[in-house]
């Protein structure tokens, strides 16, 4: 049977890519897939959203859907960078007379000739004839005239030229740029309103089981409250997603059909958590089996082994495993790239940098995501510090964390001051950075 052995061009794992993408190898959804594997296998559905035509205010964080060239230069005009006297650079009177004041916002009608100079405010159109404006802090005055005290004035000193900051014709922004501050100002300065942007994905966000009470309600006997929905909302706001509804939904087969099925045919993307593993009444995962085509079911990597994706048409289901960590971790690995991905972002992964760690490691069976703070030294080494017990329930562990260590699976510790990689997921803290109290280390 050919198969067709693809090097994938995501290597967050370090790791040499042995998947088969593409193959005609038929495989078991129940299989345990290495990352990658998992990984290619949901970009392969993946497709970039529709357009869409927004207020200039309401561009800000969204992602351009074109190239943007300028029309027009900036600034339009030769405008002063000071405020002082706009002058001929080589006119050799030492004093000279002024006839006239150009404020910015509007043109006067002066013409410059030798002798002369104009008063001029930081912005104003340098008016006709002058070819440097010199600063109010080198000039006196005398009567009419204006003294200046600089022996050398550099002609085109103190003026920004016409197209300076952007030529008409050129690239201002890619497309897949995000429209943060910087970009809205761009937009704006040219005029740009409304922005053709990327649609973001719709997304709904369903939990699942009988245990799960909401957060304002005090949980009876063997009750917990939902935590991974709000986690999800807040991760999703982050990657750009749009939700579109967020709700529970109970053990019970009837109505999680119902609701998946209704999710189904309105989002673009499908989040639940719960529910996939191996138990009675683990019942995402047989009505996927039901109602979609499910592409894997698990994946080599602690946490979060148990994670199915599936698709109905274009709609993506994401099934994450119920422990806190597990569902957060899975979102950050697989969920997070393919949203930025439907999102037309140039970037769509994290930094994927080494870091020494400054603890004994204790490897897996599976390719671990251990949560850790990464901190920088002042001449850019990168530190990494475990964030205590690692277990899947605890969410304390990545409370604070900024980086997800790659652990490769093995069975001898690694030492303390061992090199491996980590995505970094958060802002990169400061050596100073108070640390975090102390938690014992290496408890699994
Ligand atoms: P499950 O994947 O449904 O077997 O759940 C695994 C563990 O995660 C169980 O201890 C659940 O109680 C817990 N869990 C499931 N869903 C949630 C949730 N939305 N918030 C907090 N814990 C959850
Ligand atoms: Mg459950």
């Amino acid at each position: 049977m050919a198969t067709m052995v693809t090097t994938c061009s995501w290597r967050v794992w370090c790791v040499p890519c042995k998947s088969r993408v593409g193959s005609s190898v038929a495989f078991s959804t129940d299989s345990l897939i290495h990352p990658d594997e998992a990984r290619a296998r949901i970009f392969h559905h993946v497709a970039r959203l529709p357009s869409e035509r927004v207020a200039l205010r309401a561009a800000a964080w969204r992602v351009l859907a074109d190239d943007l060239m300028a029309e027009e230069n900036h600034p339009p005009f030769p405008a002063a960078t000071m405020d002082g006297y706009a002058v001929i650079a080589d006119d050799p009177s030492p004093w000279r007379e002024i006839v006239g004041r150009q404020t910015a916002g509007s043109v006067e009608e002066i013409d410059l000739d030798l002798g002369t100079a104009a008063w001029i405010t930081t912005g104003a159109h340098v008016p006709r004839g002058a070819n440097a404006v010199v600063p109010v802090e080198v000039t006196s005055l005398a009567d009419e005239h204006v003294v200046i005290h600089q022996e050398r004035i550099d002609p085109g000193a103190n003026i920004r030229p016409i197209g300076i900051d952007l030529m008409r014709g050129s690239l201002v922004l890619r497309s897949g740029s995000m429209i943060g501050p910087a970009e809205i100002g761009l937009l704006a300065g040219l005029g740009i309103d409304p922005v053709m942007v990327v649609q973001r994905p719709r997304v709904s966000v369903l939990s699942t089981g009988d245990e799960l009470v909401e957060p304002t309600e005090t949980p009876g006997p063997g009750q917990i409250r939902d935590s991974n929905r709000f986690s999800l909302l807040a991760a999703l706001q982050e990657s750009g997603a749009d939700v579109i509804w967020d709700g529970h939904g109970p053990d019970d087969a009837m109505a999680l059909r119902r609701a998946l099925l209704e999710r189904i045919a309105e989002s673009d993307v499908v989040i639940t958590s719960g529910g996939v593993s191996m138990g009675d009444l683990d019942l995402i995962k047989p009505l996927l089996a039901e109602i979609a085509e499910v592409h894997f079911r698990r994946v080599l990597m602690k946490p979060g082994k148990p994670f199915n994706f599936a698709t109905v048409a274009d709609t993506l289901i994401f099934s994450l495993p119920g422990n806190p960590v597990s569902a957060l971790v899975g979102f950050e690995v697989f969920l997070r790239p393919a949203l930025r991905q439907m999102q037309g972002f140039r970037e769509i992964d994290r930094p994927r940098v080494h870091v020494l760690v400054d603890h004994e490691v204790r490897p897996s069976d599976r390719i671990e995501f251990q949560r850790a703070i990464v901190r920088a030294d002042g001449v850019g080494a990168l530190t990494a510090t475990t964030t205590g017990a690692q277990a899947s329930s605890r969410l304390a562990s990545l409370v604070g964390s900024n980086a997800l260590i790659v652990v490769p699976a093995g069975t001898e510790p690694l030492p303390s001051g061992s090199r491996l990689d980590a995505l970094l997921v958060g802002p990169l803290r400061g050596a100073d950075h108070p640390r975090s109290p102390e938690v014992p280390r290496n408890a699994q």
